[in-house]
């Protein structure tokens, strides 16, 4: 298979660096758009939890707060801060509820109360403070991890407290949005609906990427993408409207011709049926190429792009470095050039791809992607 040329220039990576991430900021902001204008007049947050996907949030929430983007949803309180300093103007979720009000408070953050402790932390913390901050309430619909139970839910809204809240948004989470012909999704949203019931004129969010593949009835007031802002499909039953916004390269340090019968890589896991060769690549799992991407004989694993080839990854993958069966890719003209890069992810290797190719999803792919590669930020 062949894959188009890099129209990018990795000329500028500096030579010291081993791998290059390339995240394409005016993409991800177009993205956001493309949502919102999907879920319209529904507002679209950002969730840019982990470090915005692993992607870098110090860059993109300002991308993001400049594309016109309001709400943000974070999962934990030293990410909340890092929001807070990048948009000062925002409404910051923190989905781990209550677990420092005061930091929370400090930070001017809305903390997620999922769970009645959190609820208790939360109306503690505002006795003590003398105000009446506010919070969103997530209610559990059927994924059973974070949220209250109904009969929570019902226990709240009749105790003395409910009136002690300043409740913003009600919210909950679909199990299977990605997968359009489950019965969970209309479940939830029912269930949904009957808890939305208790809190009247509390606006309402139920969906995050794929959720809001679903149609109108999955939108409410406010939908929460994270992985489609950053290019992922996760949608079974389509193509939502956008586009890969990162590509990974590593550079080849080494390439061999190994004769046939020879054994590559820790434990000796493929062996040469014929002569190959072989490139060794600046890039290994401490880098976010899976371990369970090793290809050995008679199980394949991952993939990498060479100039226009998609080359086996074949032994297995150590911490810093990967090996590929580059025969049909590197010429001996090839090696007498420049600098040889590996594309890692790319328009060829999407990151559902690189997923699949080692049993996880496009999500892990890009929070995996680890910390010693140079960063680009193109349309910064
Ligand atoms: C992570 C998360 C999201 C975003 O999910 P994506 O599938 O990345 O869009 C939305 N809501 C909650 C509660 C989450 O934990």
């Amino acid at each position: 298979m062949s894959t188009e040329a890099p129209a990018i220039d990795l000329s500028s990576v500096p030579a010291r660096a081993t791998g290059a991430v390339i995240v394409d900021l005016a993409r991800i902001a177009a993205n956001w758009r493309a949502l919102a204008a999907h879920v319209a007049p529904a507002e679209c947050s950002a969730v840019v939890k982990a470090d915005a996907y692993g992607l870098g949030a110090a860059e993109i929430v300002p991308a993001l707060v400049s594309a016109g983007c309001r709400t943000f949803f974070v999962a934990t309180p030293d990410e909340a801060q890092q929001a807070r300093a990048l948009a000062p103007r925002a409404v910051i979720y923190v989905l781990d509820g209550v677990l420092d009000a005061g930091f929370l408070a400090a930070h001017c953050t809305v903390p997620v109360l999922a769970d009645p402790s959190d609820v208790s932390a939360w109306l503690q913390y505002c006795n003590k403070a003398g105000a009446k901050l506010p919070a969103a309430l997530q209610v559990d619909t059927g994924l059973n991890r974070r949220g209250l139970s109904r009969r929570q839910l019902e226990g709240l809204v009749q105790s003395s407290d409910f009136a002690e809240l300043a409740i913003r948004l009600v919210m909950s989470h679909l199990a299977c949005a990605d997968d359009p012909t489950s019965a969970m999704n209309s479940l939830q949203r029912d269930a949904f609906l009957a808890a939305r019931e208790r809190l009247p004129g509390v606006p309402a969010s139920l969906s995050a990427s794929d959720g809001l593949m679903l149609g109108a009835p999955f939108h409410f007031d406010l939908v929460r993408p994270g992985y489609a802002l950053y290019g992922g499909q996760a949608f079974g039953g389509g193509r939502a409207p956008v586009e890969p916004v990162v590509r990974a390269f590593a550079r080849v340090l080494q390439v061999r011709d190994v004769p046939a019968g020879q054994a590559i890589g820790y434990s000796a896991t493929w062996t040469t049926r014929s002569r190959r060769r072989i490139a060794t690549i600046a890039a290994g799992y401490a880098d976010g190429v899976f371990r369970h991407a090793s290809g050995s004989n008679g199980v394949p694993g991952g993939l990498i792009g060479i100039d226009g080839h998609l080359c086996p990854i074949v032994g297995r993958v150590s911490m810093d470095l990967v090996t590929a069966d580059v025969t049909e890719a590197v010429t001996d003209d090839a090696l007498s050039g420049q600098a040889l890069w590996a594309e890692l992810i790319g328009p060829s290797l999407p990151i559902e791809t690189v997923g699949a190719k080692a049993g996880t999803i496009g999500y892990e792919v890009l929070t995996r992607l680890g910390r010693r590669f140079h960063r680009v930020y193109l349309g910064a």
